[in-house]
């Protein structure tokens, strides 16, 4: 009988590294017949009723509202041991991005309407920066 294989562990350098997670700018979705745009993706086109889109950049965008978040104290204790996290201020912002859609994304600073902006996925969420001079 042939002794069983157990498959090659990493080392343990490759097995403690972590991941960053790398930001993806935003791609919204255009309508190959009216150019109408979304964000999410839709089934259909809300304009025209035809199914086929193209990906086109979403990454720019500016400000039209933005809140802060506010947590009670009983939240704030369970959402994390970290002090400084449980003082960190949580904001979200509305967008409207240069292809068209708005949309809704975190942000770590307060806003203004008519900031400039650039948006990004990082994991499951929808990020706003402060777009930099060049
Ligand atoms: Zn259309």
């Amino acid at each position: 009988m042939k002794p069983l294989q157990t498959p090659e562990m990493p080392e343990a350098s490759e097995a403690s590294e972590i991941r960053a997670i790398s930001p993806i700018p935003l791609q919204v979705f255009a309508c190959c017949h009216c150019t109408s745009t979304y964000f999410p993706a839709r089934s259909l086109c809300a304009a025209c009723g035809r199914a086929e889109f193209v990906a086109v950049d979403g990454e720019a965008g500016w400000i039209e509202q933005w809140t802060e978040l506010h947590q009670s104290q009983r939240q704030k204790q369970l959402s994390t041991d970290d002090p400084a996290e449980r003082q960190a201020r949580r904001y979200l912002a509305t967008v409207r991005t240069s292809a068209g859609p708005l949309v809704v994304a975190a942000m770590d600073e307060a806003g203004a309407a008519g900031l400039a902006v650039t948006l990004c996925h990082e994991g499951a969420r929808l990020i706003a920066r402060r777009k930099k001079a060049c």
